[in-house]
């Protein structure tokens, strides 16, 4: 199969059979063959009975549905587990992005052999206070802390080979990321083409300002879970033990100090009436902490077993390894 369509939905009735019909008339006319896989989000609407109705009459249409809403990421993880086709790609469902646009992301997977083709909105429809500013600091940072050069991170009309999807963890709201999820997993062949973008036809956006928070919070984990998450006694080990060891060496010096003015008859004051004691107390506390918390961090990485610790080529794919 040349084409899995995975599509993350939540309440979007109205938009769903001119969705269908308009990515069936590009399918046709390249004469792909594909899969559309629905992922009902827990909608309250008639979502899942228009996915029902397409299914019955459309055999490549395929439909899962969550009982609640669990996010996009999550829809997105149920889709990439169940895609079969060669080239993956995901979209979203309310006519914001053009189906026009697969043909050419296809053939830039297939023929220029990217690992992943990211759209960019670069001539956006979307309010200029609530997406457009904003999101250029949110792609900035992203762009900085990644070091993947890309203009729009989360543009929802992407394309990947199908084994990059298949070795990418999408969890929390981390669907902003995938690009540099993808990155972190080896797949490091990652372009980006302009395509074209749409006003919200019906319905209005799912996500609020609070993208915006929760945008940077994940930032920040994905940076530290690249960086630190497979060794996190480099960092919190080493910051741990310097702060120990200040704390130690003042600590003794506020005693030998102390000593030393006694012997020489000088006058001193209590050792617990200096505030660099407390000082020197609370760092080799917080010092011992971050130790103990690297070291934790180390028994439940070994805990996990030997899954997962590195991703491989198969040995059919041996050139590409080479490379
Ligand atoms: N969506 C989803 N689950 C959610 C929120 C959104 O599946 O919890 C879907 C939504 O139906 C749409 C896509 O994700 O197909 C993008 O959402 P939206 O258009 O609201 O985001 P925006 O375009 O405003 O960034
Ligand atoms: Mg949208």
């Amino acid at each position: 199969m040349n084409l899995s369509i995975v599509i993350p939905l939540l309440n979007e009735d109205e938009s769903l059979q001119e969705l269908h019909d308009w990515i069936v008339k590009v399918m046709h006319a390249n004469g792909f063959s594909y899969e559309v896989i629905f992922i009902d989000d827990g909608s309250t609407d008639r979502s899942w009975k228009v996915i029902e109705d397409l299914i019955s009459l459309n055999p490549n249409i395929k439909g899962i549905r969550f009982l609640r809403n669990y996010g996009k990421s999550q829809a997105l993880h149920a889709g990439f587990a169940r895609a079969k086709g060669d080239v993956v790609i995901t979209m979203d469902a309310d006519l914001q992005d053009n189906p026009e646009e697969i043909p050419e992301m296809y053939h830039l997977i297939k023929e220029e052999n990217y690992d992943l083709i990211s759209g960019w909105k670069k001539k956006r429809y979307d309010s200029v206070m609530s997406k457009n500013l904003p999101s250029k600091l949110f792609n900035w940072a992203a762009r900085k802390t990644s070091g993947v050069k890309l203009n729009d991170f989360n543009c929802g009309l992407k394309a990947y080979k199908n084994v990059v999807v298949k070795n990418i963890e999408v969890s929390g709201e981390m669907h902003r990321y995938i690009p540099v999820l993808a990155k972190n997993a080896g797949y490091g062949k990652i372009g980006e083409k302009v395509v074209k973008h749409q006003a919200r036809k019906y319905g209005e956006t799912k996500f609020g300002m609070n993208r915006f928070v929760n945008g940077f919070l994940d930032l920040i984990t994905i940076w530290f879970l690249s960086r630190f998450g497979k060794r996190p006694m480099h960092l919190f080990g080493a910051m741990g033990s310097i702060m120990f060891i200040i704390g130690l060496v003042s600590a003794g010096f506020i005693g030998i100090n102390k000593l030393i003015r006694l012997y020489n008859d000088l006058p001193t004051i209590l050792v617990s009436s200096n505030p660099w004691f407390y000082i020197s107390l609370v760092t080799m506390i917080i010092g011992t902490q971050f130790f103990l918390a690297g070291f934790l961090g180390e028994i439940i990485l070994r805990s996990k077993g030997h899954q997962d610790r590195y991703k491989i080529v198969e040995s059919s794919n041996i050139a590409e390894l080479q490379e």
